[in-house]
């Protein structure tokens, strides 16, 4: 990963809001290896059920929807990156709006006692969900682009909550004067994600139903939809690569990013995919009644690529090898009786 845009004072205090979740814990894990001392990085989880926790960062195990927990943590901070929210895939953001629409507690509190603590720099991680939700209703829909999120239609629940908290960011920004930085992630995956539970997404479901094939000797799969549905995903190491040029660009304050892959594919490829990683061929079964979202979404990548010269470029089928081989293993450890980031759930 090139980082010359990850450059400042590494005794600066940064705060890491949902770093006991996939991409929070990437984070910190990243921060720490690239020599930063003083990372705080918090969730609401109790620390055993965190993913991933780094030696030598102070870690607290506190709730963000709380004023004075907010408080607390970003004392003295330099930069705050919000990655904490009450979510997971379309199995959960379509049967649990409450609990993503009451996400904007932690944004709003975190938001308000970082600028009274005066915090330099905040981050706050917004969704392809926030988009207008009419401009993806087939699967070759084109790609959207930071525009299309107004007239405002998003995904009920999660998109709306995700909206909201942009517009916090923006005006706080507006109004007083804090820098904030606000991308929209597309479909982020890799190791060190959920994969089980009911939280996870398509590609660590759909590895992990092929890990089960292989081990039961049942060759079938079930697929939510007609598996035609198309979405772009983004590996891990480019989400993380991301935010930080994206924090280090001033032209890029208070102003909706994407931050996602432009590679698009169906369900059905991605399905493929992980087939040929198994080597092995599954009869596929479609679930039609099972949650699906959006027929079609893309990243229009023209933004940022005009202005950090930048995008996310892994491949999906290097990424997606690293990400089954994971589960792979973590499917084993709980098999032989290990625990695994699933049982921490
Ligand atoms: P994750 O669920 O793995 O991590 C989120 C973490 O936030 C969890 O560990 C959770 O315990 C924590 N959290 C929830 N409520 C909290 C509270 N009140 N106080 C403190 N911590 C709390 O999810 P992720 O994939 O790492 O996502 C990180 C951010 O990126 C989220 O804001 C998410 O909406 C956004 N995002 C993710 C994706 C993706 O594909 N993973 C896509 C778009 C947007």
């Amino acid at each position: 990963m090139r980082n010359n845009h990850d450059s400042g004072p590494r005794d600066r205090r940064i705060v890491v809001a949902g770093a006991g979740g996939f991409i929070g814990g990437a984070l910190v894990r990243h921060l720490a290896d690239r020599g930063h001392t003083r990372i705080v990085a918090v969730d609401r989880k109790p620390l055993p059920e965190w993913y991933q926790r780094v030696v030598g960062v102070t870690s607290l195990s506190l709730d963000l929807s709380d004023a004075d927990n907010c408080r607390r943590v970003v004392e003295n901070a330099h930069t705050v990156y919000n990655l904490a929210a009450d979510m997971g895939g379309m199995g959960f953001i379509e049967r649990f709006r409450i609990q993503c629409l009451r996400s904007i507690l932690i944004n709003t509190h975190l938001i308000e006692e970082s600028w009274r603590a005066g915090v330099e720099t905040y981050f706050f991680a917004s969704s392809a969900c926030a988009y207008n939700t009419d401009l993806q209703k087939v699967p070759t829909a084109t790609a959207l682009k930071e525009s299309d999120a107004y007239p405002a239609m998003a995904e009920r629940g999660y998109g709306w909550e995700k909206l909201m908290s942009e517009m916090f960011c923006q005006e706080y920004t507006a109004e007083r004067g804090m820098k904030t930085y606000i991308a929209r992630f597309h479909n982020v995956y890799g190791p060190w994600g959920t994969w089980d539970g009911g939280r996870e997404k398509a590609p660590a479901a759909i590895c992990r139903k092929v890990v089960e094939a292989k081990a039961s000797g049942q060759h079938d799969i079930t697929i939510w939809g007609d598996g035609e549905q198309t979405r772009s995903f983004m590996y891990i190491d480019d989400c993380i690569d991301g935010i930080l040029r994206i924090c280090a660009s001033d032209q890029l304050i208070a102003t909706p990013v994407n931050l996602g892959s432009s590679e698009l594919l169906s369900i059905n490829q991605l399905v493929t995919h992980a087939e040929q990683i198994g080597g092995i061929r599954l009869t596929r079964h479609y679930d039609l009644n099972a949650p699906r979202g959006v027929a079609g979404r893309n990243s229009d990548n023209t933004f940022i690529r005009s202005v950090l010269g930048w995008e996310p470029s892994i491949p999906f089928c290097v990424g997606l090898a690293k990400t089954y081989a994971w589960i792979d293993s973590q499917f084993n450890a709980r098999k032989a009786g290990a625990a695994t980031v699933r049982d921490h759930h």
